[in-house]
């Protein structure tokens, strides 16, 4: 079959031209995301680069090729920047200028001067060498969406190799001024690629933004703004989705919180809120750490004993009890009580173990709070933990044991 060249460049830039009006909207609706923006930058730059080349393919005027490739390499340097951004979230300015100006100025000077051959093949060197680069930064990373971003990089490495063939000829051919555009199975087969690549490379970078944006507000959803912690709802979809029985639950509840707010402001509340969000965040490695609502925590350990979780209660209310704080010149603590219950079956009914845990947060409450109560009717259980050494005591009775 053979080619009309002419018409598959306008099929390119018609393609590009959608392309660019699909990434602008994207970034319309979620501005934050830059790379698109970069994205719809590149490939409007492409589409332009590639319809004033057509106008050289007729003219064979330089300034006009010039232009034309000028326009296109920029266009790639965008499309690189728009990858880096991507992973880094940082738009490589620095790289994508130099990029442009020394693979344009390495065309653009051979082109001026007469020798066309030289510049179509820095034009296709620059070209392999920008969408290589850009096929090995999304291959760093990989991680975020390991098929689709795999598959992006096969397309950017099938793009950059197919003009890889077009320089060869032409260094093969040793013309190095041409009296027409080069005309060969390299560069029909260059465009060609170049025209099924660019409708994947574009619809696979738009569904990793989707995919990206789904997470973000997955994770927004689950996650609460002022500590980091899950929320009472997450925390309850993971103990139902992903966490098996035994487990222990803690329940903490900061003292006379309403105090805090009340003498020192509502933000100096706030920053205690966020203090404990870190302590629990570092105990997360053990558990699952959530903020119930309020001043009121969560701290889930599977597989943990009941012995562990009050050891664990204990030295969570100990870093908190030493942290101060200070508001309007004036240093302040707070301390913390806690219930701990547990689990014995491998499907959690969490409401039945809140229902413990709180019974041992009343009683912690009831008995002059700033403590950790582990509330269980198994009378021999009581009698081993008040006799066990490795539950801790300090100033302050540690674990009231109560019944029922
Ligand atoms: P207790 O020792 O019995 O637990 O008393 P408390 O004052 O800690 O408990 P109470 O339930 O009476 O008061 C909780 C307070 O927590 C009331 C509410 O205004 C405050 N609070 C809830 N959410 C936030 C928040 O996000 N930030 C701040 N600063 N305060 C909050
Ligand atoms: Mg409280
Ligand atoms: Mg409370």
């Amino acid at each position: 079959m053979s080619l009309d060249y002419q018409s598959l460049l306008t099929a390119f830039t018609l393609s590009g031209c959608g392309l660019a009006a699909a990434f602008l909207v994207s970034w319309l609706v979620s501005r934050k995301e830059g790379f698109l923006m970069a994205w719809t930058i590149g490939v409007a730059l492409m589409a332009a680069g590639v319809l004033i080349y057509g106008g050289y393919v007729r003219t064979m005027s330089p300034i006009v090729g010039a232009a034309g490739y000028t326009v296109l390499l920029t266009g790639l340097a965008f499309v690189f920047g728009a990858g880096r951004e991507f992973r880094t979230r940082v738009l490589p300015w620095r790289s994508m200028a130099i990029m442009a100006i020394a693979s344009s100025a390495a065309m653009a000077v051979p082109m001026l001067a007469g020798y066309n051959g030289i510049a179509i093949i820095g034009l296709n060197v620059a070209a392999a060498a920008i969408l290589l680069a850009t096929a090995w930064d999304y291959w760093l990373g990989r991680a975020e969406a390991r098929l689709a971003i795999m598959l992006l990089t096969g397309l950017y490495v099938l793009t950059g190799l197919s003009f890889v063939p077009c320089a060869v000829l032409l260094l093969l051919d040793g013309r190095w001024a041409l009296p027409g555009i080069p005309s060969n199975w390299a560069e029909d087969l260059n465009i060609v690629v170049c025209l099924t690549t660019l409708a994947g490379i574009g619809a696979l970078s738009l569904a990793l933004n989707q995919a990206r944006l789904a997470r973000g507000h997955k994770r927004d959803a689950e996650t609460d703004p002022l500590t980091g912690l899950l929320n009472r709802r997450a925390l309850l979809d993971r103990i139902a989705t992903e966490i098996e029985g035994p487990a222990a639950l803690i329940i903490f509840d900061i003292d006379h919180f309403k105090r805090i707010n009340d003498i020192h402001g509502h933000l100096a509340g706030d920053e205690v809120l966020r203090a404990f969000g870190e302590i629990l965040l570092s105990c997360r490695s053990q558990g699952l750490a959530a903020r119930l609502g309020g001043e009121e925590f969560a701290l889930l350990l599977p597989g943990d004993s009941l012995v562990a979780a009050a050891i664990a209660a204990e030295n969570v209310r100990g870093r908190l009890v030493k942290r101060r704080f200070a508001a309007s010149g004036a240093a302040f603590g707070c301390t913390l009580s806690a219930g701990v219950a547990h689990a014995k079956d491998s499907v959690i009914d969490f409401d039945a173990l809140l229902h413990e845990a709180d019974k041992g947060l009343y009683a912690a409450k009831r008995s002059g709070r700033d403590r950790v109560v582990v509330a269980s009717d198994d009378e021999a259980f009581l009698a081993q933990m008040r006799s066990s050494s490795e539950v801790p005591r300090g100033p302050v009775d540690l674990v009231r044991l109560k019944t029922g």
